[in-house]
């Protein structure tokens, strides 16, 4: 039994406090759904958690069983147990999904011969065709695949929790099923506990959450059960504070899946392949 601990968690980027105090425990086969209207601060809260360069932490802590993961290296972190599926999956020219997967299998200390099997098996169950298995990282893949793409990641790496950050954006209802239902089942298998950000009800029709967390101007504002989902599909984040523009989500610069996340900050966009599962994930 693992237990990721975030606990008053601050954070800033571009000199804004986008993080006021998320307190958040997940433990081993638990499902925490967090949904918040956009610009709200999910993707901070999955890039700090994940160590994404360009974000200040201001306050508070998270553990990994005890162990302070805001002072881990990103890629310690994925060794650490900790996989984000991101928003935005990063392009990989040049390093095959094979590779990366290869790579982080040697950094964890696990058999590389087993990759291609694992890749195999993994992409049969969520029904992702073998043609993308080769190409170069998430170059030239619909938003959809990319999505399938970190599914299948998260299957071969197994990984103790799973920050999803809207893995059902670009997924069409039938590989949102698959991707869904393969982690949903990788709670019971593996016992993957999982944050599941996302502002759709429909994520969860698969992927069971025990709670749901209402997420707006970078904090928790309330917490319940799954029934909790349906009355924001119902009647949406302003009677939990939320501003107009927030609801109508036209405050996300990241809204286009084109930008570059970090272009403000002038980051580079992409990571270094070899940082570990983490970083590709
Ligand atoms: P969500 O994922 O809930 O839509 P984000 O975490 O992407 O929200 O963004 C929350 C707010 O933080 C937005 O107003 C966004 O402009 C701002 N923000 C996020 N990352 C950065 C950054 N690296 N530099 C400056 N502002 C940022
Ligand atoms: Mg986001």
């Amino acid at each position: 039994m693992s237990e990721l601990v975030i606990e008053g968690l601050r954070a800033e980027a571009g000199g804004r406090e986008i993080l006021r105090g998320v307190t958040l425990t997940v433990r081993s086969g638990e499902v925490h759904a967090v949904m918040g209207p956009n610009g709200s601060g999910k993707s901070t809260l999955s890039h700090v958690l994940m160590g994404r360069p360009g974000y200040t932490v201001t306050g508070g802590s998270v553990t990994l069983d005890g162990v302070d993961v805001l002072a881990m290296a990103a890629w310690e972190r994925a060794q650490a147990g900790l996989f984000l599926a991101m928003q935005y999956p990063t392009e990989v020219p040049g390093v095959s999904l094979q590779d990366a997967l290869a790579a982080a299998f040697t950094a964890a200390g696990r058999d590389v011969a087993e990759v291609p099997g694992l890749v195999l098996a993994e992409a049969g169950r969520i029904g992702f065709d073998e043609r993308f298995l080769t190409r170069p990282l998430n170059v030239d893949l619909s938003g959809g695949e990319k999505k399938r793409n970190e599914t299948l990641q998260l299957g071969v790496l197994r990984p103790k929790f799973a920050v999803l950050d809207e893995l059902d954006s670009g997924l069409d209802v039938d590989a949102l099923r698959a991707c869904a239902r393969r982690i949903e089942q990788a709670t019971a298998e593996t016992g993957l506990g999982v944050l599941a950000i996302t502002h759709y009800r429909r994520l969860l029709d698969e992927l069971k959450s025990d709670v749901v967390h209402v997420f707006v101007k970078g904090e928790i504002v309330a917490s319940g059960g799954a029934e909790l989902a349906d009355e924001l599909e119902d009647t949406g984040y302003a009677g939990y504070g939320a501003e107009e523009a927030e609801v109508e989500g036209v405050v996300d610069p990241f809204a286009d899946p084109f930008a570059d996340p970090l272009g403000s900050t002038g980051r580079p966009e992409i990571e270094d392949p070899f940082g570990g599962p983490g970083s590709i994930g």
